[in-house]
């Protein structure tokens, strides 16, 4: 058994709103590119992604917002007779194709269900992937159809696995837990920046499930100006408790790389080391609790040159035990896309120290987020679950 594919096809570049739009695929070339530099990534260890057929983007979708999304991209509908369904918006404008193109992602992510499911590999890959924000009758923040959502009701259904779900986009991850808020063999969690200020505004430590779903639905929503070591911590204690106290026979973690400093889109200050640490224990607690069961995707992140290329590279190389490399980014890469960057290089894996003034509310906050986490796993550390 290998012990990690990469599920990849050129296909899921179409995924494209527009040359200014800030969801941006070209990171999967970037970061493709980065790892065949350095050797990590070879075309044996790459799977071609299968489109989703309409029968699976059912497990998650209505049908006439499917019917929506192929008349929108095949020219035949308006902006205005797709608004009400999240499309040709601001945030998700038509595009061509978006029908094929949205269900290309989804098929990477059974694509990469199957492998792990059917023993061919322990660990699979969909950076394409990871479009948490997808309702079941309506597009959100970039997303058409939930990938995630999808692939947990496929696990369901042909594997009848006990899925936990895990989040690390600087976003809430509301599509896939509001698809599961009642079910108690599925269990997300999310670690992300509070609502308060950010898109899509949800992720309360109060929103734990739904009836049956009761606790098995986790928020933590850390505060704004979040450093490295607070989110860690959060992150691994939350990691750490909730797998022991759910047990999962396979993990899907989505990787959005949206908490770093440089995101131009959220308030978190996270650096290199978060994207190194963050796989590396969804890795050891897959081997623990899953018997290394672990399906990735991708996920926001829109300083698609600085930050997401380094950030993939290495969820990948935790998944093949490759050492995490140290010191300069290969030349010939920073040679190949500097041209074509808007801002400078960080010419190596690891960010600059310091990479930002340092920041007066710094206690504070690490304080505030410290008792968000007792107040979010209170409910497994006091309650016995039968
Ligand atoms: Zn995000
Ligand atoms: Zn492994």
């Amino acid at each position: 058994m290998k012990k990690a594919v990469f599920v990849y096809s050129p296909e899921q570049l179409g995924y494209k709103f527009s040359d200014t739009h800030p969801f941006n695929h070209k990171r999967l070339t970037l970061t493709m590119d980065l790892l065949k530099n350095i050797g990590a990534l070879d075309d044996v260890d790459i799977v071609p992604a299968r489109i989703a057929t309409e029968e699976e983007l059912l497990l998650a979708h209505d049908p006439k917002y499917i019917e929506i999304v192929k008349n929108a991209g095949h020219g035949k509908l308006s902006e205005a007779q797709c608004a009400s369904y999240g499309i040709g918006t601001e945030d998700t404008p038509i595009f061509e194709n978006m029908h094929e193109a949205s269900a290309q992602l989804v098929g990477g992510t059974l694509t990469a269900v199957d492998c792990v499911m059917e023993g061919k590999a322990q660990h699979a890959l969909n950076l394409g992937g990871g479009l948490h924000h997808g309702f079941r009758g309506r597009a959100s923040g970039f997303c058409i159809y939930n990938d995630s959502t999808v692939a947990i009701r496929y696990l369901q259904e042909k594997y009848n696995a006990r899925v936990l779900y895990v989040d690390t986009d600087a976003h809430h991850g509301d599509g896939v837990q509001w698809s599961f808020y009642e079910d108690p063999n599925v269990c997300t969690l999310s670690i992300h920046e509070t609502g308060r200020y950010l898109f899509p505004g949800t992720g309360n430590i109060t929103e734990r499930g739904n009836g049956q779903g009761y606790g098995t639905s986790f928020n933590f929503p850390i505060d704004a100006f979040t450093e490295d070591e607070s989110f860690l911590e959060i992150y691994e204690k939350a990691m750490r408790e909730v797998f022991e106290f759910f047990k999962p026979d396979v993990v899907l973690t989505q990787n959005g790389a949206d908490a770093h400093y440089f995101d131009p889109l959220t308030h978190l200050y996270g650096t290199m080391n978060i994207y190194r640490e963050i796989p590396k224990l969804a890795h050891k607690l897959a081997h623990e609790y899953c018997d290394g069961k672990w399906i990735a995707v991708g996920g926001g992140g829109y300083d698609i040159w600085r930050v997401v290329p380094r950030a993939w590279s290495m969820l990948w190389l935790e998944m093949t035990d490759q050492k995490i490399p140290t010191g300069a980014l290969p030349q010939a890469w920073l040679d190949r896309w500097q041209p074509e960057a808007p801002v400078p290089f960080i010419p190596t894996w690891e960010d600059p120290n310091p990479l930002y003034e340092p920041i007066p509310r710094k206690a504070e906050i690490e304080e505030k987020n410290a008792q968000m986490l007792e107040k979010a796993l209170h409910i497994i550390r006091t309650e016995k679950r039968s």
